[in-house]
């Protein structure tokens, strides 16, 4: 019996998670959940699978789930509250799948008390990706990634090929506004935004998505997970998101990992690892992989890729930066107080009055994340619609 917990359990990967359990009994036990703002939700995951350890953002919200609990399960709130669930008690995987820079902490602390992190949460990478993989290796742990691209590269890299492994190709679907001519991204609607074209997804990672800012965000993680140099990561544009990383060897092979665009396959390959669960799927037909075509980035209406890019080799605190400023505008954008177009114009600016610090050490990260919500914050004043 595998024991796991799930920061973000309400959230969209929490969820799926938790319904991979629900078909699993045998084989998996909910220890800890830790939850954001969705208490009706969160209830209804205690009554069901009665971890023993629970977290939420606010402290009145722990009350009242202390009277729906049991006197088995102890209610905890805030950054404190997820650190414990994250920490606390008998847990053999954590899944981090909370959004957004919140997930940092909690998921440094799983890694420090020595737990094996599935990591949904790619921000927790951008933001301190050598902090984590080096604290990984220093207590033994096994990361994992849930991310598609990333578990397709996972399940495909092989240790004796990495020497001849020319470059990882990540695909991108392009999202909602693959087409849309660059003139008119400044008049689309955050329900324009919202609509992938392959993937269901939680608000914020899907407007990173129609940003591409996500697959910028996706090669920073890459670096990390796969210790890559940023030369050796590409982005192909794959409309049908079938195909969802191609590992390219320096004799003209191509090493791929295929299928459907559902987030329960990448999901229980990390929860499952290294055996692989029967998620009963129908059989595939040719029809399902008739329409398979990649195309170049349009790096001219699409600069987020290449401006993570650059954080990346600028190195230090640039990604951390990134990170929070992108995390302002997409709620401001979301919030409808400035347009799709002003996201990456914001993030920019931000980077440009940016001084580096180390990003080695935890205390630099918290100080450069603060420092771009607050400059990001007054420069966005200007954008304001
Ligand atoms: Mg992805």
């Amino acid at each position: 019996m595998k024991k796991i917990s799930i920061l973000g359990s309400t959230g969209s990967i929490g969820s799926q998670t938790l319904e991979i359990v629900r078909r699993f009994p045998e084989r998996f036990e909910v220890t800890g959940l830790c939850a954001g703002k969705n208490i009706d939700l969160l209830a209804e995951q205690i009554t069901e699978f009665a971890p023993k350890i629970v977290s939420v953002t606010r402290k009145e919200d722990s009350e009242r789930l202390r009277e729906i609990a049991g006197p088995k399960t102890q209610i905890h709130y805030g950054n404190e509250g997820n650190i414990a669930v994250a920490t606390e008690g008998e847990c053999d995987l954590v899944i981090s799948s909370m959004v957004g820079f919140p997930g940092l902490l909690p998921t440094l602390s799983a890694i420090q008390a020595g737990r094996n992190v599935a990591i949904a949460n790619k921000e927790s990478l951008v933001v301190a990706g050598g902090l984590l993989i080096s604290e990984a290796k220093n207590q033994d742990v096994i990361l994992l990634p849930v991310d598609s691209e990333h578990s397709a590269v996972f399940q495909t890299l092989l240790e004796k090929d990495r020497e001849f492994l020319k470059r990882i190709i990540i695909t991108a679907s392009g999202g909602p506004f693959r087409k849309t001519p660059k003139k008119d991204l400044g008049k689309v609607t955050v329900a324009d935004a919202l609509c992938h074209p392959t993937w269901k997804m939680g608000e914020k990672i899907t407007i990173d998505s129609a940003t591409l800012m996500n697959k910028g965000f996706e090669i920073i993680e890459a670096r990390w997970f796969f210790d890559m140099p940023v030369e050796k990561i590409s982005i192909w544009v794959h409309p049908q998101s079938i195909v969802h990383s191609i590992l390219e060897y320096v004799d003209g092979s191509f090493i791929t990992h295929l299928s459907a665009s559902d987030m329960k396959i990448p999901i229980a390959q990390a929860l499952s690892y290294p055996e692989r669960l029967d998620l009963g799927r129908p059989d595939a037909s040719p029809d399902d992989l008739s329409d398979i075509t990649f195309e170049k980035l349009d790096t001219d209406k699409f600069k987020a890729p290449a401006m993570a890019i650059e954080c990346l080799r600028m190195g230090g605190t640039y990604p951390t930066v990134l990170n929070a400023a992108n995390e302002v505008a997409v709620t401001a954008f979301l919030d409808e107080r400035i347009r799709f177009t002003d996201i990456i114009p914001i993030v920019r600016e931000t980077l440009e009055r940016h001084d580096k610090l180390d990003s080695g050490c935890l205390d630099n990260i918290l100080e450069a994340d603060r420092w771009s919500r607050n400059t990001a914050g007054s420069i966005m004043e200007s954008f304001l619609s």
